[in-house]
């Protein structure tokens, strides 16, 4: 006679609809988590990405919000608890550039980077940490980026939100370490999705050359290792810094 059905745990992503957290997606699907996902404005594509992991045996749920407010996160995370179950691993892969030299930027462009990269790591970690405590278990992922690393020319805005979600994340570890819980980056470089098909022909050329690779990286070779770290696999790290970038040398 078999046992009762294993449950799926339950994973979180956002920014699911796109590139980095599409493929995180359909990984933690593959993986056997049930998978609740957010994203800023495509519904259409937000629900082929339902559909496509739903493929895997997932049950998906998505939702249309702002990581920026921090109600309407903290309101879907209880929606996910309450409905689809409590949350085992949070990825945090939501993010925006709006690049300029600081000579010339605009200051909205500067608050709307921190606010959306920053800001929402705070809310949605702010939205699990109580859960990850109670259970004494939990995984929060976020992605970062070689600019939060290194800095980059055109992205001090950028850069600093990315540095931030770094001292975030390793504060975070600290506080939750104790009740079993974690926290890790990961910081990729040219990676290939809408996000990096803005930079001009020139300027992503300059990148590859100094790639030790020669190439940039996908979707899925990312989401690899963050659904690694956002599982029991990784059960002995914690607060770390990954660079998954191909080599980059600056
Ligand atoms: P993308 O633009 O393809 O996707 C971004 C996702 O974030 C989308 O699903 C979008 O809906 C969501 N999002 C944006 N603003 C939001 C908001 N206010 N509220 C809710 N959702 C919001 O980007 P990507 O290339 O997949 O990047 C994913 C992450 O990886 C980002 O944090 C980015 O900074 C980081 N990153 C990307 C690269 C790269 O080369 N593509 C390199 C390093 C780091």
């Amino acid at each position: 006679m078999s046992g009762p059905a294993q449950r799926r745990p339950v994973a979180l992503v956002t920014g699911g609809s796109r590139g980095i957290g599409r493929a995180v997606v359909n990984r933690l699907a593959e993986d056997g988590y049930d998978v609740a996902f957010v994203y800023r404005s495509n519904t259409d594509a937000a629900l082929a990405v339902v559909d496509e992991a739903s493929d895997k045996g997932a049950n998906v749920v998505s939702r249309k919000l702002d990581v920026t407010d921090f109600d309407q996160v903290q309101e879907f995370v209880q929606h996910v608890e309450r409905n689809v179950g409590s949350i085992a691993a949070v990825v945090n892969s939501a993010g925006i550039t709006k690049d300029s030299p600081l000579v010339v930027m605009d200051n909205q462009d500067w608050h709307d980077v921190i606010e959306v990269n920053l800001t929402g790591l705070y809310n949605i970690a702010r939205s699990v940490v109580r859960g990850f405590m109670r259970r004494r278990a939990g995984s929060l992922v976020t992605v970062s980026s070689v600019a939060g690393i290194h800095g980059n020319f055109a992205q001090t805005n950028y850069s600093a939100s990315k540095a931030g979600m770094i001292g975030f994340t390793k504060s975070f570890a600290k506080e939750i370490g104790r009740y079993g819980a974690r926290a890790n980056v990961v910081a990729p470089g040219l990676v290939n999705t809408d996000m990096s098909s803005v930079l001009t022909a020139e300027r992503t050329e300059k990148i590859l050359a100094g790639i030790t690779l020669g190439r940039s990286g996908t979707a899925e070779e990312v989401a690899e290792l963050v659904v690694f770290l956002a599982s029991d696999r990784s059960s002995y790290i914690t607060g770390q810094v990954f660079q998954i970038d191909g080599g980059v040398t600056l």
